[in-house]
């Protein structure tokens, strides 16, 4: 088959087609025809080797396509599903193999390619609003990046909560992005705390949702009102430096969490729940899933320069089979 490989890290031309052996699946695993690939920026960090993987390595962790091959003793799925999932092994490629108790059923309604490109971020965007913060209408949350893949779909859960959403982003296309997606208010990074706090009539905000990391890191707890909960849920602009916890005493007895998604859907329960709820809001329209571009699986390395360069504005894609639909 064809699959993108990373023979060394480095710069997104590192990612380059090659002719491989098709995965064998192991006992309990399912091997995916994969339709489409969401891009992330954890493919990114693996890439450059922020985060370490055994060379060589195809990347990709999020996915969707038909099942076409099980191994030993697999219950969840059979051949010919069309499933999805945020966790498989290797998606820059036409097969990818997964645990089988982490594909989910893709609902009919649901094309291949939403359902790619809601999955590890509409997931993200669930577990945030409803487990980490769960926001309730009249709160004020802040979200970075608002017009990015999480940020667009934050603002829209963040509306249909009721809440009131605060969103940042770089250029004047980008916020009016975002204020389509719900924010109440969408400003540049400039100047932001004075901005929330002016918006809030004092305080600050309930929770701030931030996923860009080091340049935004300080300037989010002191937009935080008294007992504020900053989420740091990314580092899009780099790695978060070490912080005193004196600091958030301080700054109004905060409260910073640094979650994952994993530590959200631990079990196949979890996953399916969440998913189910999700998929059910693409469903009813209350949710609207941005695809800001697609390349071809040869193009991979494109796709890595539009997502890092800050060009895109929701989900970028990579397409190694054709599909069905
Ligand atoms: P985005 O679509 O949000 O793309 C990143 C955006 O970050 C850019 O478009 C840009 O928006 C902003 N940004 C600010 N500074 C920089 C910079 N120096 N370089 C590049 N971008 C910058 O990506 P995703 O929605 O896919 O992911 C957002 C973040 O969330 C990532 O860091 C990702 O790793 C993290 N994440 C974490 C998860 C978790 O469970 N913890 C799960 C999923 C994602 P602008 O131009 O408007 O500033």
């Amino acid at each position: 088959m064809k699959a993108i490989l990373v023979r060394r890290t480095g710069d997104a031309s590192v990612l380059r087609l090659e002719e491989v052996d098709d995965p064998v699946p192991g006992p309990g695993e399912a091997v995916v025809r994969i339709e489409t690939a969401g891009v992330n920026f954890i493919d990114v960090y693996q890439r450059t080797g922020l985060y370490a993987r055994p060379l060589p390595f195809t990347p990709g962790s999020e996915g969707a396509g038909e099942v076409v091959a099980l191994g030993d003793g697999v219950t969840h799925v059979r051949i010919g599903d069309r499933v999805v999932s945020e966790t498989m092994r290797g998606t820059y490629a036409e097969l990818a193999v997964a645990p089988a108790e982490r594909l989910v059923r893709i609902p009919a309604a649901v094309s291949t390619d939403v359902a790619a490109a809601v999955m590890l971020q509409g997931l993200t965007a669930h577990y945030l609003t409803t487990s980490t913060y769960p926001l309730a209408a009249g709160d004020w949350c802040v979200v970075h990046a608002a017009a990015g893949g999480v940020g667009l779909l934050l603002c829209q859960l963040g509306a249909k909560k009721g809440a009131h959403v605060i969103g940042t982003a770089s250029t004047s296309e980008k916020q009016a992005r975002a204020r389509e997606a719900g924010a109440e208010h969408a400003i540049g990074y400039a100047g932001f705390v004075a901005e929330v706090k002016r918006l809030t009539g004092g305080p600050g905000a309930r929770v701030v949702y931030d996923s860009v990391g080091k340049t935004t890191f300080n300037d989010s707890l002191d937009a935080l009102a008294p007992r504020g909960m900053l989420v740091s849920f990314g580092q899009s602009s780099g790695a978060v430096g070490p912080i005193d916890p004196l600091v958030l005493s301080r700054k109004g007895s905060l409260f910073l969490t640094r979650p994952t998604l994993a530590h959200y859907v631990p079990t196949h329960e979890e996953l399916v729940a969440r998913s189910a709820e999700l998929f059910g809001w693409v469903e009813g329209g209350a949710i609207d899933v941005r695809v800001d571009r697609t390349f071809p699986l040869a193009e991979a390395a494109e796709a890595h320069r539009a997502l890092e360069s800050r060009q895109t504005s929701g989900k970028v894609l990579v397409k190694p089979s054709p599909g069905r639909r």
